[in-house]
């Protein structure tokens, strides 16, 4: 008779071999992923999952809710760029996000009130732009399985001393396949043996032309360490963001990404979002994922507590009923019935949920910056 192993039937369900392994464990059979089943007991096992798994909950609830409203041309105003940063471990990534927070913190801050909060903003000329500073990425990771975009500028580092390494073919790729726009930081530039065309001239191989040689793609070389080429990778983060023309209307409910959330003692479940369309006000209804409430708080990332965050603001928000995870959409409700509805449908469907998000989590953890 034909057989199935574990690693093919997870395959076809999409789903992790750990969980049928667990399946079968519970009901008293050890097993790996090359364990063979028969197609009888593969079956077995694929009902018996659809039933917990799918048939329960119209599985359609969340997508549907989740789907887009595109906003009308006319109420769609100019907003910040939201940039992350990515590049081969070692290449500076922690450095450059830090040297650029630097540059942004002003005396009165840097007396210790600024935080974390999973992304932070800077000012050039009197224009933003938003650095997600996200440990692990999750936040992008988990936005591109729901395809909504958290960035709109991919800052691709590069050490000069060390040029294009694996990881940053796979930043490319991810990048590329994101659709975000990609500008390169050479970094490293003060050390003696930099060499900024050679990465120029590797960088040609993955169609990524510094403009300098013909090209499109902006090369900015930097030094995370002494603060060379900083100023200039901002500006040209500004440049690119004109050009890109980023909108997005301000005067809707809110809509945006929880960047890290986490259970803090004193004040309950505390969550990192960005705001990407709408305004949030304290006092709105939210639902993040199988959590919903009310904004109690807002604080942004300089420590200031605001009454009101915009697009392309990351904020950190107090009043939640739970921890959401990373990378979860939030919305904001007209009501809280409507919102804690919203969570519990999602709560209901959760597990399918994790079997895709499982599915997806990819060995991304050394490209994005921690
Ligand atoms: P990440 O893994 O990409 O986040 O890289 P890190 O920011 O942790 O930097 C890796 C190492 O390179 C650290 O020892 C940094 O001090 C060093 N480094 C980062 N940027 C520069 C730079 O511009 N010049 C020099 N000389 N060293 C740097
Ligand atoms: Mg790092």
């Amino acid at each position: 008779p034909e057989k199935v192993s574990i690693k093919e039937l997870a395959e076809k369900m999409k789903m992790q071999p750990s969980v049928i392994i667990k399946k079968l464990f519970m009901a008293g059979q050890v097993s790996t992923v090359n364990t063979e089943l028969t197609y009888e007991e593969a079956e077995n096992i694929a009902i018996e999952y659809d039933i917990i798994c799918e048939k329960e909950v119209p599985v359609d609830v969340i997508e549907e809710l989740l789907k887009e409203d595109e906003d009308a041309a006319e109420t769609l105003k100019k907003r910040p760029p939201v940039v992350c940063v990515m590049g081969h471990v070692d290449h500076g990534k922690t450095s450059l996000l830090d040297a650029i927070r630097k540059t942004s913190v002003t005396d009165r801050e840097a007396g210790g009130i600024t935080q974390r909060i999973g992304a932070y903003t800077v000012s050039v000329n009197d224009q933003k732009i938003t650095f997600l500073d996200t440990p692990g990425h999750e936040a992008f990771t988990a936005m591109r399985m729901r395809g909504a975009n958290s960035t709109d500028i991919a800052v691709l580092v590069v050490a000069a001393d060390d040029g294009v390494m694996p990881q940053t073919v796979e930043a490319i790729n991810h990048a590329k396949a994101a659709e975000v726009e990609i500008i390169v930081a050479v970094n490293k530039i003060d050390k003696p043996n930099a060499n900024i065309d050679k990465v120029k001239q590797e960088m040609t191989e993955y169609g990524l032309i510094s403009t300098d040689w013909g090209g499109t793609t902006e090369f900015v070389p930097v030094s995370a360490k002494s603060g060379e080429g900083i100023e200039d990778l901002l500006e040209t983060i500004i440049l690119t963001a004109d050009i890109l023309e980023l909108k997005a209307n301000p005067d809707r409910m809110a809509r945006g990404l929880v960047l890290e959330a986490r259970l803090d003692k004193g004040r309950g479940p505390v969550a990192n979002v960005l705001v990407q369309k709408g305004t949030l006000h304290v006092g709105d209804f939210i639902s993040a994922g199988a959590s919903s409430g009310k904004v109690r708080a807002m604080v942004d990332d300089k420590g200031n507590k605001l009454k009101e965050a915009r697009p392309s603001q990351p904020v950190e928000i107090l009043g939640l009923s739970d921890v959401p995870n990373a990378g979860e959409v939030f919305l904001g409700h007209e009501t809280d019935k409507e919102a804690k509805q919203y969570a519990n449908t999602y709560l209901q469907q959760h597990k399918k949920d994790l079997i895709e998000e499982t599915k997806a989590k990819m060995s991304l953890d050394d490209l994005y910056s921690k």
